[in-house]
């Protein structure tokens, strides 16, 4: 229940905020009582962006929800640390969306009064409009993101249906680099002539990164964008033409519907990247329609998607992680365990990783996840290291993860925030690594590893480069993908392959651990091929801290 603010505390606040106003010409004026998270907004910003009321109960998450989704998670980690004492207050800038939908830049400025105690008594603070954000594309004249997401949540507060599409080409850095800049845009140039004539009073065109672009249609079926798509890529693959040359450009397209409008704006956007990426990877430029499957418990992808995205805001709440151990081959004791990601909650049960994992990955607040689960895993597993000095924790990173300019801060604030030997880690990436421009991933990997954290190289062989990850990046373990094992009891070419690859990680100074060894015959055949390590079912499945702790601890 909520707790009411005492009147006299509530005279304070008025007598505060008055005097604060005073002093704070020119901008919005915000008071907050930190004990019942009660507060006073300026009149002024109430009615600019559309707030409840000049008085609040946590105002904090009601302008979390005006704030854009890229800026969300920076603001809320900001007032996370300022509720709990850990920070005196803050100076950012992030935009937020007015009444009308559209995003304006704001710097806000706030600092922590103390009571007697020391303890956090009010936050006070001022906000200023510097108005609409640039959302015009100058090499196009296309809108950018902020503009989709302006348009999108006119949609929403409209409930509209409409399409959404994305399209791209991949590899342009290849053909910037090739032929340099100049050609590089005049290729967009005219990229974007063809999209405008082939979606021409159709909808509107957003160019939302780099070269990819998004059409907003309530025109067009999802069919329609199908067969345009098709037409476009023949287009540009035979006809686009530079001076003469032809640019070699490969082109991806996804699409999907927008309906429900009780899906956060972001959350449909990662969905839409997600098909994209399958677009990409899988699919070699075949169009790709997000499919909403609804599963067992009747609940449709994105809504899960949306409840899970949630979660991560909400301090990561509903998650937990499994352990399971990697033990040596010869001897079957514990050299370490994989930490491994679930979702629970009392709705959806336990929801595997595989499910959400690859479309929440391409949303900014997968970041936060990533954080929330090497701190969880070290904090977990750091009694064992008492009795197991040597024990290894294997913690999944993605690419959306590495890719971060903070990506090794965070990994060296977490380790010291834990206290958890640096030696005791060790990252698994995969083949999606490759991605990443190889000098920053080369480089972020040498600085983690000059304290000590260890590398392994994930789903080692279903990927058609990560031989060549391997090779630049040297990491110290090769995992072997279960696909080796699957058949291996009757198909005696893949013991031979194990046998290969274990030779070439030691050819590298790696070791192998072969995964998905679910049986004794197949862990019979694995043992004669030379591996260090395993993981599978044969010796235990995932499980959770307290279970894999009764388990190893006594070993
Ligand atoms: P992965 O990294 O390859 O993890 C190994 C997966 O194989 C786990 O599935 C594990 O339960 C399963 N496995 C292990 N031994 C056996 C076996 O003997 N038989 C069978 N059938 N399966 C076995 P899980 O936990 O469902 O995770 C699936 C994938 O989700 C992971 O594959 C990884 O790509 C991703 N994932 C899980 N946790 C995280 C995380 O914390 N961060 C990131 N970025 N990805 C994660
Ligand atoms: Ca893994
Ligand atoms: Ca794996």
């Amino acid at each position: 229940m909520e707790k009411t603010i005492d009147p006299q505390r509530k005279y304070i606040l008025d007598k505060l905020y008055q005097a604060f106003e005073v002093v704070s010409e020119g901008s919005y004026v915000y008071l907050c009582d930190m004990k019942y998270d009660y507060s006073k907004w300026s009149a002024e910003a109430v009615q600019y962006f559309g707030l409840p009321g000049e008085y609040m109960y946590h105002a904090g998450d009601i302008w979390e929800e005006h704030i854009h989704p890229d800026d969300q998670l920076n603001y809320h980690k900001s007032i996370e640390d300022i509720f709990s004492g850990m920070d005196q207050g803050h100076d950012m800038q992030y935009r937020s969306r007015d009444r009308m939908g559209r995003y304006v830049v704001c710097t806000c400025r706030g600092t922590v009064l103390w009571d007697a105690d020391g303890k956090p008594d009010y936050f006070v603070g001022n906000i200023r409009n510097h108005g609409s954000v640039n959302s015009m594309d100058s090499l196009t004249g296309f809108q950018n993101q902020f503009g989709l997401f302006e348009h999108l949540n006119v949609l929403y507060s409209k409930q509209e249906k409409a399409n959404i599409m994305m399209i791209g080409v991949g590899h342009f850095a290849t053909i910037n680099e090739m032929w340099g800049y100049d050609f590089g845009n005049i290729v967009i140039h005219k990229l974007v002539q063809r999209l405008k004539e082939q979606f021409r009073n159709e909808g509107v065109l957003y160019r939302v990164s780099g070269v990819k672009f998004v059409l907003l249609s309530s025109t067009l079926s999802l069919e329609e964008m199908s067969k345009r798509y098709e037409i476009l890529k023949k287009e540009i693959s035979e006809k686009l033409e530079v001076d003469g040359y032809h640019p070699n450009l490969q082109i991806y397209g996804s699409a999907l519907e927008v309906k429900m409008f009780q899906i956060n704006p972001q959350a449909m956007f990662s969905c839409l990247e997600y098909a994209y990426n399958i677009s990409k990877e899988r699919g070699n430029g075949e169009f790709h329609v997000f499919k909403d499957e609804i599963d067992e418990n009747r609940s449709s992808l994105l809504t899960l998607i949306n409840v899970i995205r949630k979660s991560i805001l909400n301090d990561c709440d509903d998650f937990i992680l499994y352990y399971q151990p990697i033990v040596y081959t010869q001897t079957g004791k514990l050299r370490g365990a994989e930490a491994l990601l679930r979702w629970q909650n009392a709705e959806y049960g336990l929801v595997p990783p595989n499910r959400f994992i690859p479309i929440i990955e391409n949303d900014p607040a997968f970041v936060q996840l990533g954080e929330w689960i090497l701190q969880k895993a070290m904090t977990d597993t750091k009694p064992l290291l008492q009795t197991h000095s040597d024990f290894e924790l294997h913690v999944n990173v993605s690419y959306e993860q590495l890719r971060q300019d903070s990506f090794v801060s965070s990994v060296k604030n977490i380790l010291d925030e834990t206290g958890y030997p640096a030696k005791n880690l060790c990252l698994e990436i995969t083949e999606r690594c490759r991605l990443i421009d190889v000098k920053r991933l080369t480089a972020i990997v040498s600085e983690l590893r000059s304290i000590g954290v260890c590398f392994a190289m994930d789903d080692f062989g279903t990927g058609y480069s990560s031989m060549d990850i391997l090779n630049r990046l040297e990491c110290e373990i090769v995992k072997i993908d279960k696909v080796f094992v699957d058949n291996i009891t009757n198909d005696a070419k893949d013991a031979k392959l194990i046998s290969a690859i274990n030779q070439m990680a030691e050819i590298y100074g790696s070791n192998a651990c072969v995964e998905g060894v679910e049986s004794e015959e197949q862990y019979e055949i694995v043992r004669e091929c030379g591996v260090s390590s395993i993981q599978g079912y044969y010796f235990s499945k995932p499980l959770p801290v307290e279970t894999f702790f009764e388990k190893y601890v006594t070993e």
